[in-house]
């Protein structure tokens, strides 16, 4: 693929759930390296923009286009693509009853077919990366909510994606535990990690991100670069949402 060509390109995309039309002709071009911050009220259909990404839900309408390749709505194929999008939740979402090591091991042994002697050097690397190497052996209900998806980023990363989606991934922490999670997030956008984010962290959307999206409505309704978003929102519904969170 040619390196100038965006990694993700959605092309006036539509879903509806029943009568509800939840993503209306959305149309978003994400480079390689790009960190793009989506932000919105609750309902507005960003979840269901992050899973149809990676094709966790199909569309009715629109292509998706991810490294070159049109998505496929299933099969062989969707899986690998899919394998390529890394994808990290607000509830964690780590196998109970395997330990943090196993957790990130599992994937590159059961899908990637990596000898497990290097998914487990590798994956003893990523928990480093993030903070946890020291927590490997234990099980996720043993850690703190803010380990637990830092554990979590670094199972998506041992699939090698080419881009990471994170769907509110502090919305469930304490307080004290946020920072720890985006200091992971502010590290990988650093490196280069192509990133959609959602979250309702301003302070990450100012500095880590290139690019702010505001949603409403199932509709991208403005973006801007993050300076330029917050100083000027030009639309009613990012100045009205801007004025309830900031
Ligand atoms: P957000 O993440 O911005 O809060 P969502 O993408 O979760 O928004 O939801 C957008 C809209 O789609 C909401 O009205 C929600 O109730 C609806 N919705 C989400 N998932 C489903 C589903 N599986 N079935 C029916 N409606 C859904
Ligand atoms: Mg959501």
């Amino acid at each position: 693929m040619a390196e100038g060509e965006p990694l993700i390109v959605l092309d006036r995309v539509n879903k509806h759930f029943g009568p509800l039309h939840v993503l209306q002709d959305v149309s978003l071009s994400i480079d390689r390296g790009e960190v793009v911050v989506v932000i919105g009220p609750s309902g507005s259909g960003k979840s269901t923009l992050c899973r149809t990404i990676n094709r966790l839900e199909p569309i009715n309408s629109g292509t998706i286009t991810f490294d070159g390749q049109e998505l496929p709505a299933e099969g062989r194929a969707l899986a690998r693509l899919r394998s390529d999008v890394g994808m990290v939740f607000q509830s964690f979402n780590l196998f109970a009853h395997k330990t943090i090591l196993e957790n990130v091991t599992l994937g590159p042994i059961k899908v990637r077919k990596e000898k497990p002697a290097e998914a487990r050097e590798r994956a003893m690397a990523l928990l480093d990366r993030v903070g946890i190497a020291n927590q490997a052996d234990k099980y996720p209900a043993m850690l703190s909510g803010g380990q637990q998806q830092r554990a979590a980023i670094a199972r998506a990363l041992a699939m090698r994606p080419k881009a990471m989606l994170f769907d509110e991934p502090t919305s469930a922490l304490d307080p004290e535990m946020v920072g720890e999670v985006l200091d992971v997030m502010t590290s990988l956008a650093a490196e280069g990690m192509t990133m959609v984010v959602v979250t309702h962290e301003m302070g990450f959307a100012r500095h880590a991100a290139n690019r702010v999206v505001f949603m409403a409505d199932g509709q991208l309704v403005e973006q801007a670069a993050p300076a330029e978003f917050f100083a000027n929102p030009t639309s009613d519904r990012a100045k009205d949402f801007l004025s309830k969170i900031l």
